[in-house]
């Protein structure tokens, strides 16, 4: 198994720039998600790592080994794509085999090392059956064992899970993490989906029009937002923004919303003439008869365990996740209450945390 490193890795397409100077480690063993919109580079990310895309600029490290100018041969990663592409005329054994016919391996090894993989899929049982008649869960199995039989130093996948329904994606993220904690293999894993991201990551890369906007554990990113790119990215609802022209002096530890003092964590720089967004998570609002901050009920999604409502404020809409054993009609008008140590504050320019 493998560390990688990027170093102000960039990759150009003519004038357009994919991939901003990037820069992160991955520690032996761990898991990480590229995760962003269509077209933020992800997928140039990972291609550069595989080898299979020359960088414009930068260097990619293997295990300290620079590896930018090796092919992709000789990389010893391996590259998973869509999890279902299998040989339709082959079976199970002869599926998950295959990448070890080329590398002259004995076939006494190749049983050996196939019918591992296989125990460790929990599919040894298929072993000697067709592909074609397999269900979509095993199917994928089969595929991953293809993956790792190889025992690769590391393993690249993009959007592997991309073509499958809701239900079996979620049956397949707790398969793939799983197998994760089982083999502990360098991963990196691209997908535009936070939850997937969230569900299997040890660590995140947030990637925006080519730049990685925050690098960290999944935990920091939701609950410490660089930036309101990734605190609007990540959560559903996402955070709450609101918008105000500062007076803040570096000290400060409230800030006026609509005439209403709230508290924030401590600002340690001068902001005084900066537009600023004050950012709360849905689940960290309150409502509380007492508060002065107040606003209408605009409506309501009911959830089972909580809700969803959205308030109209006079800084924009709020959307609260509460407990779901109230009921609000449209336009009754309710308090609200921050959680202060969760807030998060913003430049609006920059859109970076101030705070
Ligand atoms: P997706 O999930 O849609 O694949 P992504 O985040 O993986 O998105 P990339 O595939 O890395 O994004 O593409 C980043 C940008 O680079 C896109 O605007 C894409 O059109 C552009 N791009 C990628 N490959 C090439 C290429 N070979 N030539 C020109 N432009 C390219």
């Amino acid at each position: 198994m493998a560390d990688i490193r990027i170093e102000n890795l960039r990759k150009q397409f003519g004038g357009f720039v994919a991939v901003e100077d990037s820069n992160f480690t991955i520690h032996d063993g761990e898991f990480l998600a590229l995760l962003g919109p269509s077209g933020c580079g992800k997928t140039t990310t990972l291609r550069m790592i595989a080898g299979l895309e020359l960088p414009t600029s930068g260097k990619i490290y293997l295990d300290g080994e620079d590896v930018t100018f090796n092919r992709a041969s000789a990389r010893d990663i391996a590259f998973v794509f869509q999890l279902f592409a299998l040989y339709p005329h082959m079976n199970v054994r002869k599926n998950i085999g295959f990448p070890l016919l080329s590398q002259g391996m004995s076939k006494a090894e190749i049983r050996k090392r196939v019918e591992e993989t296989a125990r460790l899929l929990q599919i040894d049982h298929i072993l000697n059956r067709s592909v074609s008649g397999l269900a979509g869960g095993d199917r994928q199995r089969v595929a991953l064992g293809r993956a790792i039989v190889r025992r690769p130093k590391c393993f690249l996948m993009d959007e592997p899970l991309g073509t499958l329904d809701a239900e079996f994606r979620e049956v397949m993220v707790h398969e793939l993490r799983e197998l994760h904690n089982r083999i502990h293999a360098t991963t990196v894993y691209v997908t535009h989906d936070q939850h997937e991201a969230m569900a299997m990551a040890d660590k995140i890369a947030v990637m925006n029009h080519g730049v990685i906007e925050q690098f960290g554990t999944p935990q920091e990113i939701y609950s410490k937002p660089a930036t309101m790119y990734v605190a609007d990215f990540i959560g559903s609802p996402p955070m709450n923004f609101m918008r105000f022209t500062s007076g803040l002096q570096s000290g400060a530890r409230s800030v006026s919303l609509d005439g209403v003092d709230v508290s924030i964590p401590e600002v340690h720089q001068d902001l005084a003439e900066a537009e600023l967004a004050l950012g709360v998570r849905p689940e960290h609002i309150r409502f509380s008869d007492s508060s002065p901050l107040r606003g209408a009920v605009y409506g309501s999604e009911y959830l089972g365990t909580n809700q969803v409502v959205a308030i109209e404020t006079s800084s924009g809409v709020i959307k609260a996740r509460v407990p779901a054993n109230r009921n609000f009609r449209i336009g009754e008008t309710v308090g609200l209450e921050f959680n202060p140590a969760k807030l998060a504050l913003f430049d609006c320019k920059s859109g970076r945390a101030v705070a």
